[in-house]
């Protein structure tokens, strides 16, 4: 199969696709007698035709165990100071750019007319982005040394380049929002073309405005809108630039979890994302690294020459500047991850039912034992199943080919189901079959049953993110709401997926329980937990046989509605359940099999799924049901 730009992106890193496009990486160095190391996190800036970039230096080491071989002996991730001096100080240093992106002048920024001395150990103007607002150029990065407690408030500082020297002549402390008693405000993107305008946040996104003149912060847009589901925060990375009628930024986020010794650890990882002129987050790439390395981090953005420049940090030592072919940025970003489907005109009348929705899914139940799911979770009507059904126990992998030969390519293939999916030792071959096929993949699994081999050989699968998909772990909780066996091979292919999580599109975790089970924090330290249903009634059901559900009755949510229903997800009624002999039923939430709409051995897949907006009894009892008479269908194809 060919591999798209985002994936090999997601594989390689953004550096080395970038240079086989005709782009380049440029080292930034500066002479040894004006810094000494730790030259990190530039920042760039075109200002008319001149290419600046503020570089930050730094008086520490980073010192970052990338394959957790050969960690400190207080962790794998460490700040080394000096022996003489315990602050972690920052200076930043000014770059007049050669057209080529090599420096033609450096100079240290001088501070000195509004230094106070430091009352906490981070010292300076840390990641500063370079903005021109109102005419001024001027560094905006956070300062924590204000306070005895290392409060942390986005700066602005006002900078003037002469021949000889680049000096700061004013600087101003932004509040934060409200009655301004936030600890640590950071990474703020200054918007370039909407003076002392930022983006606060992304996911949703929050847009603040400093004014200069009475020293306010206000909110333009408040962080109100519907949040990407499964995917980390975004956090603050570069400036926010034009790019056509829209914006982009590169942001970061950060996975932080412990070390086998249980020491800190920390990745991260950056994406591009798109908004329009109002701050509709319109789409957002996969996550990626630029040379594949834990510890990486961008805060500058610009275009120049048909090309864009982004300036990033690499382990906290070393900064670059990656010049980015335009091309290669629309390719990238039509690639991404859209909030709204795009919606091409039909080039013919709409004929298949599913086509009428934007992610048609099967989800495939690989196994149903006469005992259950063998995590058993409290939540999950197992009893209700394993009553219920009598027929073939395990899904043969021939049979899994037959039927999903019928299933049109365009419906994704989701491996989840009724039960644990890996339970079923053809599980990994089913999935990279389904694949090979052309489907978009999903995946829900608690890991249990999974080695390392079935990772390696699926885990450059892209696997289809929103509308309810991706690669989704469901981790034990403390509480053992849900009951994993933890083995010794479970704990190892759980670091496995800790340790290339990044390679894993649409990657996220979930639980049950508010804390995860103590004996795998060592490797994820925390995971959302998501709000109970019924499984539309079927808990209640499963009471009877499963006491513990009516002491748990306050952890779970019911609903009952009268008058007919159909599906209100975004899938429809196409997001159905095949069972190990073919059945098929209408919903992940059907664990009675009230509704079984056919049988993919004896019939095709479109005599199988139901009409548009049919109602059934079971919705009656769902949260998702809707009133067909408020459901307009929306054709997306
Ligand atoms: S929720 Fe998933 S893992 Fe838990 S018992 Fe049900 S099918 Fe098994
Ligand atoms: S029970 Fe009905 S409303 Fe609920 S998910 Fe299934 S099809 Fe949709």
């Amino acid at each position: 199969m060919t591999t798209t730009l985002s994936q090999q992106i997601y594989k390689n890193g953004l550096a080395k696709p970038v240079i086989a496009a005709g782009g380049s990486v440029h080292p930034l160095i500066i002479p040894a007698d004006l810094s000494g190391t730790g030259l990190m996190n530039p920042s760039v800036y075109v200002d008319g035709q001149t290419i600046l970039v503020n570089l930050r230096h730094v008086n520490y080491t980073l010192w970052h165990s990338e394959h957790k071989k050969f960690e400190h002996r207080y962790g794998p991730l460490q700040y080394l100071h000096p022996e003489n001096d315990i602050h972690l100080r920052t200076w930043n240093y000014m770059c007049v750019m050669n057209p080529d992106l090599t420096i033609k002048q450096v100079t240290k920024v001088d501070t000195s007319a509004h230094d106070k001395e430091p009352i906490w150990e981070f010292v300076g103007l840390e990641d500063a982005r370079l903005v021109r607002w109102d005419h001024k150029l001027w560094l905006t990065g956070v300062r924590r040394d204000t306070t005895t407690h290392g409060e942390g408030r986005m700066e602005l500082s006002e900078i003037n380049m002469f021949l000889d020297r680049v000096s700061e002549d004013s600087r101003k402390r932004i509040p934060a929002l409200g009655d301004n008693t936030s600890y640590c405000e950071k990474n703020w993107m200054p918007v370039l073309d909407q003076p002392f305008t930022y983006v606060k946040w992304t996911n949703p996104t929050e847009v603040v405005k400093y004014d200069i003149n009475t020293g306010q912060t206000h909110t333009i847009v408040a962080a109100t809108g519907p949040r990407i589901p499964g995917v980390p925060d975004f956090r603050g990375g570069s400036q926010v630039i034009p790019y056509g009628d829209n914006y982009i930024a590169l942001v970061h986020e950060t996975n932080l979890f412990n070390s086998p010794a249980g020491k800190k650890d920390a990745t991260y990882r950056h994406r591009f994302v798109m908004w329009d002129r109002s701050w509709k987050l319109l789409a957002y790439t996969d996550a990626f690294s630029f040379m594949n390395a834990d510890i990486e981090f961008c805060c500058g953005a610009a275009w120049y020459d048909n090309h864009l420049l982004v300036t990033f940090g690499f382990q906290d030592n070393c900064a670059f500047v990656l010049k980015i072919p335009r091309t290669f940025v629309d390719e990238f970003i039509q690639q991404a991850n859209y909030t709204t489907p795009a919606i091409p005109a039909p080039a013919e009348p709409v004929k298949q039912k599913w086509q009428n929705y934007p992610a048609p899914t099967l989800e495939i139940t690989t196994i149903i034992p006469e005992k259950g799911c063998v995590v058993d979770c409290v939540f999950c009507p197992q009893r209700t199943l394993e009553e219920v059904y009598k027929g073939t126990r395990i899904l043969t992998l021939d049979a899994f080919k037959t039927i999903v030969d019928k299933v049109p390519t365009d419906v994704r293939i989701t491996f989840a189901g009724f039960t644990e999916p890996w339970m079923n030792k053809y599980c990994t071959d089913m999935v990279v079959y389904a694949h090979e096929q052309g489907h978009p993949i999903s995946v829900f699994t608690t890991g249990v049953g999974v080695s390392v081999e079935d990772m390696e050989a699926i885990v450059d699968i892209p696997f289809a993110g929103n509308p309810n998909g991706g690669f989704v772990l469901h981790l034990p909780d403390a509480e053992m709401l849900a009951r994993h066996p933890i083995t010794p091979s479970y704990l190892k292919t759980l670091e496995w997926i800790r340790d290339n999580q990044h390679r894993i599109k649409n990657f996220s975790v979930m639980s049950m329980g508010k804390e995860l089970h103590p004996s795998i924090r060592h490797i994820f330290d925390w995971a959302p937990s998501y709000d109970m249903w019924s499984r539309a009634g079927n808990l209640i059901r499963e009471s009877v046989a499963k006491p513990q559900l009516i002491t748990l009755r306050d952890r779970w949510n019911a609903i009952t509605h009268t008058g007919p229903k159909t599906c209100g997800c975004v899938e429809g009624l196409y997001h159905n359940v095949l069972l190990p002999n073919g059945d098929v039923s209408l919903c992940c939430m059907d664990y009675g099999l009230e509704h079984i709409i056919g049988n993919l051995n004896t019939q095709t897949y479109e005599d199988v799924i139901p009409e548009d907006q049919t109602c059934y009894d079971l919705c009656n009892f769902c949260e998702n049901a809707t009133d067909p008479k408020e459901k307009t269908i929306t054709f997306h194809r």
